[in-house]
């Protein structure tokens, strides 16, 4: 604990003193223009990854960056509050799903449906059962291209998902709301970002002056 104090300690020195005005000015208020549902893993840090600073993006992280389907329901759904509050109160442009590789919560869904009563990740992850199945169809034993796959296939899942809230639905058909799909992929420091076909494209391989990770197998490929 005594790490986070002293973390915070220097925050205050630095970050925070510099940057007075502007904490003073989030006092009043917040108005992001995007929210990202990103994995609680630990090194998948939305605000880190895209460089944003503190009111410029509403998060929400739960395991595997999994949208649950609308549901009415007097139940906890934590997620789905996070998103009304920001589609419907902050009136965000934008919904990126973050998925990233390695993710802990695909391999447990990729391992099956075990799991005991009063376990909460296994079910929680059952929301992604449709990816999980298309993975393995089309990884063809390859476990490592199914975790990779069942990792993408958990963003689209999740987009599908988002169009089943209402409000998400009216909005993104009139026009007030987009929806992106992205892939931290960690082993690359590459992020890739779902074109209108819905493959993974990567955004330092089309950038200009893309770093090389030396890994020889950057170009204008998908992953
Ligand atoms: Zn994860």
């Amino acid at each position: 604990m005594d790490q986070l104090i002293e973390g915070f300690r220097r925050f205050r020195e630095s970050y925070w003193r510099e940057n007075r005005e502007l904490f003073e000015a989030l006092t009043r208020g917040q108005a992001p223009r995007a929210m990202v549902i990103g994995c609680s893993d630990s090194r998948v840090d939305p605000q880190m990854i895209f460089g944003q600073e503190p009111g410029e993006i509403f998060v929400v992280r739960n395991i595997a960056n999994l949208v649950p389907p609308f549901q009415a329901s007097t139940d906890h759904h934590g997620t789905s509050a996070a998103l009304e509050f920001a589609v419907r109160s902050l009136g965000v442009s934008h919904l990126i799903v973050l998925g990233h590789a390695h993710c802990g919560g695909i391999h447990a869904l990729l391992q099956g449906p075990a799991g005991n009563p009063g376990d909460f990740v296994l079910p929680w992850m059952r929301i992604a059962t449709a990816a999980r199945e298309r993975a393995l169809a089309a990884a063809g034993g390859d476990i490592e291209a199914a975790q990779r796959l069942c990792e993408q296939e958990g963003v689209r899942l999740s987009l599908g998902n988002l169009m089943t809230f209402p409000w998400v639905k009216e909005r993104v058909e009139d026009g007030r709301l987009a929806l992106h799909g992205f892939y931290y992929d960690m082993d690359h420091g590459d992020l890739l970002v779902m074109d209108a076909q819905g493959r993974f494209r990567s955004v330092v391989a089309e950038g200009t002056g893309a770093p090389s990770c030396g890994c020889g197998s950057h170009g204008r490929h998908e992953r």
